[in-house]
């Protein structure tokens, strides 16, 4: 996963700067965050389900190795391959040779983050392997040379109107063509992809250990067809993955959905196991799972972070997330953006040039309360900003919270010091910005005025005995 932005802080006050990208990005972040409330509250038992959830994970996280062992050993028994990826170097050779080894020119592509992180499309190029991405806004992203912004919405930052030009480019249609017209000129072009490709990849939602099967959830159906009408079908995913059940879809299926896009249930969901048997009429004639770790074992041996692993990858935490809705998901510099971005990027990298983002939090908590796993995210975050400032305090800053902490302790230099500030507000509120280190923090919001009748008086004056 290489970063890709000069850093967050610049990254994001540009895109702050935008207007548009704003209106785009909480237009559909809004509308998925309502759906989700909706749907979540109409199910009586989906806290159980989100408990459930959350103790089959942190049981498979805890017993990882034997699960992948034995989803290999599944795999394996129904006739598929399975391949180890170290790093993502390791898993683009893999999927290249195999790509190779059956003579293909042509891949179609479903959506797959983990294929993003990987930076497959470019290596699989690299070797003369035409690729063809077949989710409609991946299909998009790779019209425009752009990269997805969202999880599940890669294209939550475009307008409809750029989508228009872009086919009107590429695909010949009305410059302002409406949305269906974009859409069936969209489909007619894949379905040629989907009739001549060699190879099928996708990703996975889940694995299951149980008896090797693949579980792809979608709405458009490419999946679909990218894993029956090639020869081989290709799965790329981490190795976090992993499920020990078949039956545990029942509790990950309706979280996964009602969180992601607030539906009841996908359009499709596919359970595949293997390449086509003798008796089956569909399906290839070759199929590859290709597990990868790629930063996936430091972050599982790291115990503070390991929590970050349990992710379904549903999206609800970006959708809650007043940074994430201001920012826009480019400023993140990572395939994962949002909360769980800020953890998961710099966890997978180990740091390396994404130090920034678990500062891009205000810590509220709104994404641990959407989270279908309850993934604690903000305590994640506190580890890891810890971490990035490694310096030891400055001695004014030690000195200033020593100070606070005598202030916070002895009630009378307590009122003191708020009387004081009360009296000084009006002076530095004619200033836009406060002085010194904190000038920052009055750079996007304004100070808030200290109460003219401060908390502690109030109640001290509804508390006096009568008489
Ligand atoms: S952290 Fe939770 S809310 Fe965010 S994408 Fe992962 S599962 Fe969904």
């Amino acid at each position: 996963m290489t970063p890709t932005s000069a850093g967050f802080k610049h990254a994001s006050a540009r895109a702050v700067a935008d207007p548009s990208l704003r209106e785009a990005i909480t237009r559909v972040t809004g509308s998925l965050g309502v759906r989700r409330a909706q749907v979540t509250t109409e199910l009586p038992h989906f806290d159980a389900l989100r408990q459930r959830a959350k103790q089959i994970k942190r049981h498979t996280l805890a017993h990882l190795g034997r699960y992948l062992e034995q989803l290999e050993e599944a795999v394996r028994s129904r006739g598929g391959q399975v391949h180890w990826a170290r790093d993502a170097d390791e898993a683009a050779r893999c999927v290249v040779d195999i790509c190779r080894a059956v003579g293909a020119r042509l891949v179609a592509k479903s959506k797959s983050m983990v294929t993003e992180e990987l930076e497959l499309n470019r290596a699989l190029q690299r070797a003369g392997i035409q690729v063809v991405e077949t989710d409609l806004g991946e299909f998009v992203v790779q019209l425009s040379g752009d990269r997805p912004s969202h999880l599940i919405a890669p294209i939550i930052h475009k307008r409809r109107e750029e989508v228009a030009e872009l086919f009107a480019r590429h695909l010949g249609t009305p410059p302002d063509a409406p949305v269906q017209v974009l859409t069936a000129a969209a489909r007619a072009h894949l379905r040629q992809a989907f009739l001549a490709a060699d190879v099928g990849i996708t990703g996975a939602n889940f694995l299951v250990a149980e008896t090797g099967t693949v579980v792809l959830v979608e709405n458009e159906g490419n999946a679909r067809m990218v894993t029956t009408r090639p020869r081989v079908h290709v799965a790329v995913a981490g190795i976090e993955k992993v499920i020990p059940r078949l039956s545990d879809l029942a509790v990950f299926l309706p979280l996964l959905v009602r969180s992601a896009t607030g539906q009841r249930l996908s359009v499709y969901v596919s359970l595949l196991s293997g390449p086509r048997g003798p008796e089956e009429r569909d399906g290839p004639e070759a199929f590859h799972l290709v597990l990868v770790d790629n930063g996936r074992t430091r972050t599982w041996l790291d115990l503070e972070l390991r929590e970050a692993l349990e992710c379904i990858r549903c999206s609800a935490c970006l959708n809650s997330c007043p940074v994430y809705e201001r920012a826009g998901g480019h400023a993140y510099g990572s395939v994962y953006s949002g909360p769980i971005g800020a953890v998961i990027a710099p966890a997978l990298t180990g740091g390396h040039g994404l130090l920034d983002l678990p500062f891009a939090s205000s810590l509220c908590g709104a994404c641990r309360d959407v989270c279908p796993l309850r993934i604690d995210i903000p305590r994640m975050l506190v580890v890891l900003r810890a971490r990035a400032s490694g310096a030891p305090q400055a001695r004014w800053e030690r000195l200033l919270m020593r100070l606070a902490a005598w202030v916070l302790r002895h009630p009378k230099a307590y009122r003191c010091a708020s009387t004081l500030g009360r009296l000084l507000q009006g002076s530095l509120r004619r200033s836009p910005w406060l002085p010194g280190p904190v000038r920052a923090w009055t750079q996007a919001r304004e100070l808030p005025r200290l109460s003219r009748k401060p908390f502690h008086r109030m109640v001290s004056r509804a508390w006096k005995p009568e008489g």
